[in-house]
């Protein structure tokens, strides 16, 4: 039977991320992926959106991570060329209500480490932002988007540089305990059963992952890895360009499980509305047209010249999320197994927004976990 030492399954950001950290020369390190290419999942249905670290509780992987892969994210850019733009972002109070809520978002932000996040009215609102109609904002220097793609060839270019080998095509089906680390049987796009055997595994199977540490013999509930679905669409904004932000413009957050409907800038001059999100039972990406009365009665309050005929459905992405419909938010695990007698196996469940964000923190994270099993 081969043998590697490291194997991930997912090549989303975030396996590819830890890809690229944990491959050395002179490792053996495979990453499979049930799809033909990277990033065919969340990782390519998303806003893009580099968060700045605002809205999690502080001290939780969530919030740290974020706050870390933000910095990351903007230096790698920077050396290797990767698309994205520091267009900052504005939180939008349109009612006194909101407005009185802020000074508690600017509070948790400045908890998290958020850099130069502060409250902004009347005149400045107009400044920064002229058409977007708001009463007071909190203005978010450090926020921003990429291209999600060109992050992802990176990781991978990088992860190959170093001596990973990607399988794509390759699904992970069944996974048993054997001789202090893992046998993987999975099969290939032609059908062909084929195992190997791992010292060290990476679940980072994004909405799989909950079933992922299910085949290692854990129990999802009793766990709460049971991951949910949260479907999110977006609209595109055909017309007006001109008239768009192009800062990123969120909604005062209508609740703690969501940021709301928001502009999403895109790197071509285009901008994108959404996401609006919903539970789906399922795997489900189509985009209901209906949704638009829905976009128009969340955005016009703050975006005022916003008319039916400016557009248009776009596409949808769903998050892992490891709680359902009315159980409390809950944070990111990334965690090494030892105490469920599973040594070597590194679990990456519920890695929802702000996901790509922290996907160049959690990279490094989990390579010294991985260092720490190998020895
Ligand atoms: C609508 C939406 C908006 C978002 N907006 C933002 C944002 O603006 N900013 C931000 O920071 N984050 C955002 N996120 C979150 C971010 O997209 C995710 O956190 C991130 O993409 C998760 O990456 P991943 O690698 O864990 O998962 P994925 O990208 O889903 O990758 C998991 C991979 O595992 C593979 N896989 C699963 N099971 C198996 C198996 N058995 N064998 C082999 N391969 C398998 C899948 O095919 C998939 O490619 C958003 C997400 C959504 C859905």
């Amino acid at each position: 039977m081969d043998r590697v030492e490291v194997a991930i399954i997912g090549a989303g950001v975030v396996g590819l991320s830890v890809a690229a950290s944990a491959a050395k020369q002179g490792r053996s390190l495979l990453v499979l992926e049930r799809h033909e290419a990277f990033g065919r999942e969340s990782s390519s249905r998303n806003s893009e959106v580099i968060h700045a670290s605002i809205y999690y509780p502080p001290d939780s992987l969530k919030g740290r991570l974020c706050l870390e892969g933000n910095e990351r994210i903007y230096r790698l850019c920077a050396e290797h060329g990767i698309a994205h733009a520091n267009t900052g972002k504005l939180v939008v109070a349109w009612t006194e209500e909101q407005a009185a809520g802020l000074p508690d978002l600017l509070a948790t932000a400045r908890a998290n480490g958020a850099r130069g996040v502060r409250l902004v009215e009347g005149e400045e609102i107009r400044r920064l932002e002229p058409r977007v109609a708001a009463i007071a904002a909190l203005h978010c220097p450090s926020s921003g988007v990429v291209d999600s793609h060109a992050l992802m060839k990176h990781f991978e270019t990088v992860a190959r540089s170093r001596g990973a080998v990607f399988a794509y095509g390759v699904e992970a089906k069944a996974i048993d305990r054997r001789d202090g680390g893992f046998v993987v049987r999975v099969a290939e796009a032609s059908g062909e059963p084929y195992e190997f055997w791992s010292r060290a595994l990476v679940n980072s199977a994004g909405l799989e992952s909950g079933r992922v540490a299910a085949l290692c013999g854990i129990d999802e509930d009793e766990a709460l890895y049971r991951i949910h679905y949260r479907k999110g669409v977006y609209f595109r904004a055909h017309r007006k360009l001109a008239l768009y932000p192009r800062m990123l413009v969120y909604p005062f957050p209508p609740d703690r499980s969501t940021v709301g409907i928001h502009t999403v800038p895109d790197l071509a001059g285009g901008m994108r509305l959404g996401p609006h999100d919903s539970w789906s039972p399922s795997v489900d990406y189509g985009v209901d047209g209906s949704l638009l009365d829905l976009f128009l009665a969340s955005c016009r309050p703050w975006l005022p010249f916003l008319e039916a005929e400016d557009l248009q459905p776009d596409m949808a992405g769903i998050q892992a999320k490891r709680y359902g419909p009315g159980e409390p938010v809950r944070d990111f695990v990334i965690r090494e197994e030892s105490d469920r007698g599973l040594l070597g196996l590194i679990d990456l469940i519920g890695i929802e927004s702000p996901g790509l964000t922290a996907s160049p923190a959690i990279g490094p994270h989990v390579a010294r976990m991985v260092d720490e099993i190998l020895g």
